[in-house]
């Protein structure tokens, strides 16, 4: 790794400044310090007056600068809410959970009376609420059922330059909103559109011409390395440069890694984990963190906790930490790059999870992270030509998704996405090809114009994409009900299985207990059939090899799916050993991932006639009749996950 000539340990460290992390005062007396420091504290009073005077309004900080966490408190604080709500929407079901747990610290009150927050699967809000936090995917939700969000007074859409499909549609709904409140004589509906870095003219001009506020940012120099050339395992480099850092930096100077999933950062963790044991390695104590968008809450906020005196944190994180959370602390970063994330293709139907390079504007906002504080470091993992080969910005998730749930969701709310006011359009493929997918699930009809049919209207109901609601749906008919929650369930978590470094045979050998020659998705169900019989669960699982976090996981969801299933009207049912029923289910939903096997071992998906792969990393365990995931053989595109709630966006809500 190249650091240049000014990055010899010696010459780096004396730049560093000195880091307290403050850890001797009482912690109300440190937030009240904390949060006078802000940079939106500064401007408190104008802030005000102008969400006072206006209706909608812009508002551009850096991340870090205070914005998600106060600018709420000064509105409720200031009467500007009046008895109604205020809504704080976050792409990161994360975020919204630590935030609002944050906020009810700041303001001394318990989670779920005056702040709580709503993400899928989980509301901790109450008629006492008045700040809520929840995901923009979950305000989505309430404007199915609230068409002109009387609840609230106040909508903030905020991380707008994540540009995620639901603050997307949420765009153009609150705009809708707020002229339709407006016409009717309805208390008007105040929007602010909050963003750490976008393209303000285009907000502008898009929300009428609002009027935009940048709050000053404090960032220090942070001075950035790049590799002397591209790097082919940029994970090993990642290590080697943790290691280096953590052998010559201070103290409590603390390291952020991004990486792009929980898997690769499980095993960076243990990896680092184990090194740091080693005799020879020198520094500090080294404590290492994790933070994905699956961990359960109470992990993530281990995060925020302050180093303690010399030692050493060091936070190995997927895009979360590039803007929605700020951890206190950072003096480097290393970047690695990329990022994972959803694509879709149209014209095959396929969602793709992969992995690809960031932006330039990510990589900026990632340098950023290591300048809170002081003037910070920060190592990329790519080449300086790498770099000017990222694109220069993140190109809008509406524009490279399926939109199926999106066109449903606009369906619901009488809208017709072809027609819809989006700030950038969709491709007009990707629009009709969902059009196609809802009819054939048979969620639309078209008399005059295209409209929902009552099992439209019933998939509306569930949180998920409208291939797997209509999964639901016809297990209800089917009488497998209980069976296809489990799945459903299961496939929402991250994988249940666990392959620890040196077991790997042995962790195949226990797995292969549970195979079933009806697929993957009986063996899942053979898995959790037994672990809700078994009393010792924990024990039970890492004896053999699964994960009992991930399963735990999935029957906290499984709860929820029961009790939207119950507000469906639709009974539980069993279909007991007849498995095979189970499988047709699944097919009402995912028909276009049948393939054909043809003669020479290649699948053909019979729908789009594209050649496809059986996805490698999947399940390992080979049986002549199964649904597999698929993945198309076009090299750039390796992955593909069929999966109803975890990809990006589902995951966080
Ligand atoms: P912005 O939205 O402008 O990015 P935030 O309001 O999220 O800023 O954060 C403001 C500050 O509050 C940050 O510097 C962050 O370190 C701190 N903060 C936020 N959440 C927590 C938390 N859970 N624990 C400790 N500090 C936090
Ligand atoms: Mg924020």
């Amino acid at each position: 790794i190249d650091n240049g000539a000014s990055s010899s340990p010696s010459s780096w460290n004396k730049n560093v400044n000195g880091y307290s992390n403050g850890s001797n005062k009482s912690q109300a007396s440190t937030i009240a310090a904390q949060k006078s420091d802000l940079p939106v504290t500064l401007v408190k009073n104008r802030l005000v007056e102008e969400i006072k005077k206006r209706n909608t309004l812009i508002i551009i900080g850096e991340t870090g600068s205070g914005k998600t966490t106060q600018i709420p408190q000064f509105i409720h604080e200031a009467g500007i809410s009046g008895n109604k709500m205020i809504a704080i929407t976050q792409p990161r079901r994360v975020a919204a959970v630590s935030i609002a747990q944050r906020v009810a610290l700041e303001m001394n009150a318990k989670l779920g009376d005056l702040v709580g927050y709503t993400v899928r699967f989980e509301d901790t809000t109450s008629s006492l609420t008045k700040l809520k936090y929840l995901t923009d995917g979950m305000l989505l939700r309430e404007t199915m059922t609230d068409k002109s969000l009387s609840n609230y007074s106040v909508i903030i859409l905020d991380e707008c330059h994540e540009r995620t499909v639901h603050t997307d549609v949420l765009f153009g709904i609150v705009k809708k909103i707020q002229t339709s409140r407006a016409q009717t004589n309805k208390p008007p509906l105040k929007v602010l559109v909050m963003s750490a870095t976008m393209d303000v003219d285009h907000f502008k001009q898009y929300f009428n011409d609002a009027e935009v506020l940048c709050l000053e940012g404090r960032e220090h120099p942070v001075t950035v390395f790049h590799t002397a050339t591209s790097q082919t395992d940029y994970v090993h480099a990642t290590l080697v440069s943790v290691f280096q850092i953590h052998q010559s930096a201070p103290p409590n100077h603390d390291i952020l890694v991004f990486l792009t999933g929980q898997e690769e950062i499980e095993n960076m963790a243990s990896k680092i984990r184990s090194v740091s044991k080693s005799p020879q390695c020198k520094g500090p104590e080294l404590k290492v963190y994790t933070l994905y968008a699956s961990l359960p809450s109470q992990k993530q906020m281990e995060v925020f906790r302050p180093t303690p005196t010399n030692s050493r944190k060091v936070i190995l994180a997927t895009n979360i930490a590039e803007t929605s959370i700020t951890v206190p602390g950072i003096k480097y970063v290393i970047d690695s790059g990329l990022v994972k994330q959803k694509t879709h293709h149209p014209g095959t139907g396929l969602d793709v999870l992969k992995v690809a390079s960031i932006s330039q504007a990510q990589a900026w906002q990632r340098t950023g992270r290591a300048g809170r504080e002081s003037e910070g470091f920060c190592y990329r993992m790519f080449s300086e030509e790498d770099f000017r080969r990222m694109n220069k910005n993140t190109v809008p998730e509406i524009q490279r998704t399926n939109l199926a749930s999106t066109v449903l969701t606009l369906l619901s709310l009488d809208i017709n996405a072809t027609s819809f006011d989006f700030m950038d359009k969709p491709p007009k493929e990707s629009i009709g090809e969902a059009f196609h997918l809802l009819k054939d699930l048979g969620a639309t009809e078209t008399t005059d114009k295209v409209k929902l049919t009552p099992l439209g209207h019933k998939m509306c109901m569930f949180p998920l994409d409208p291939r797997f609601s209509r999964i639901i749906l016809s297990a209800s008919e089917f009488g497998c009900l209980d069976e296809v929650l489990s799945i459903v369930a299961l496939l929402s978590a991250e994988s249940v299985l666990q392959f620890p470094a040196h077991k790997v045979e042995e962790a195949q050998a226990s797995h292969r207990k549970f195979q079933s020659n009806l697929g993957d998705h009986i063996t899942l169900l053979k898995i959790f059939r037994v672990y809700n019989n078994i009393s010792k669960k924990k024990e039970w699982c890492y004896e053999n090899y699964l994960n009992s976090r991930n399963i735990e996981y999935a029957a906290s969801v499984r709860d929820q799916l029961v009790d939207l299933c119950r507000r469906c009207n639709l009974t539980s049912s069993s279909c007991g050993q007849n498995l095979d029923i189970v499988r047709k289910c699944l097919i009402k939903g995912l028909f276009m991932n049948i393939a054909q096997l043809q003669r020479d071992k290649k699948y053909i998906t019979v729908e789009s006639r594209q050649l496809v792969s059986i996805h490698p990393s999947f399940f390992y365990l080979w049986l002549p009749t199964r649904i597999y995931p698929l993945y198309r053989t076009t090299p750039d595109i390796p992955l593909l996950y069929e999966n109803p709630l975890r990809d990006r966006s589902c995951l966080d809500h």
